[in-house]
């Protein structure tokens, strides 16, 4: 059954990434399949998310130019290009700072994997970015759930903080970890 999402209902409620986007997020990885997509939400610093930017998966490039280096292609790894990377810092200072990384898995479940948190602590102890990571499943290019993922301080690890449910046709399917009905 088709079904538009509506304010109010389904993911939006209460949800960290309102239905519109996830929607934009959902066809950017279907699109890019069979390779990983990566992009960032952003908003007002005291607002909901608003805006989706895509980035390009720099993977295949770096994979070309050194594939002892990065043995992975854009099939399985992404890797943000100098311009996202630099998009991205100069946001976190300013009035619409990023706060969801997203990327998607290619015939994978939406799990933070070992590298997706090797990537994200980019050697260090912490998060090198004070971001939340958004991890679509994507199935012979069909997009169908996502899990969010934060960072926790106290067990030094990402945990799942949320899930969300249905294809971009089925709508009525999506729910939240943290649904609030
Ligand atoms: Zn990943």
């Amino acid at each position: 059954m088709r079904a538009e999402p509506e304010a109010g209902r389904g993911p939006a409620a209460g949800a960290p990434v309102p239905a519109p986007l996830l929607r934009a997020v959902f066809a950017h990885a279907a699109a890019a399949y069979p390779r990983e997509c990566c992009g960032l939400l952003l908003g007002p610093r005291h607002g909901a998310l608003d805006e989706v930017r895509q980035c390009a998966n720099a993977q295949d490039r770096y994979h070309e130019a050194d594939a002892g280096t990065f043995p992975r292609d854009a099939r399985s790894a992404f890797t943000l290009g100098v311009d996202d990377i630099r998009a991205l810092a100069a946001s976190l200072d300013g009035p619409r700072p990023a706060r969801v990384l997203y990327h998607s898995h290619v015939d994978a479940p939406a799990r933070f994997s070992a590298e997706d948190e090797r990537l994200a602590l980019l050697g260090g102890e912490a998060p090198a970015w004070p971001l939340l990571h958004l991890v679509v499943e994507v199935r012979a290019g069909v997009a169908l759930g996502a899990a969010l993922h934060e960072w926790d301080p106290a067990r030094r690890r990402f945990r799942e903080a949320g899930r969300f449910t249905g294809t971009v046709q089925d709508w009525t399917a999506c729910s939240t970890g943290a649904a609030q009905d």
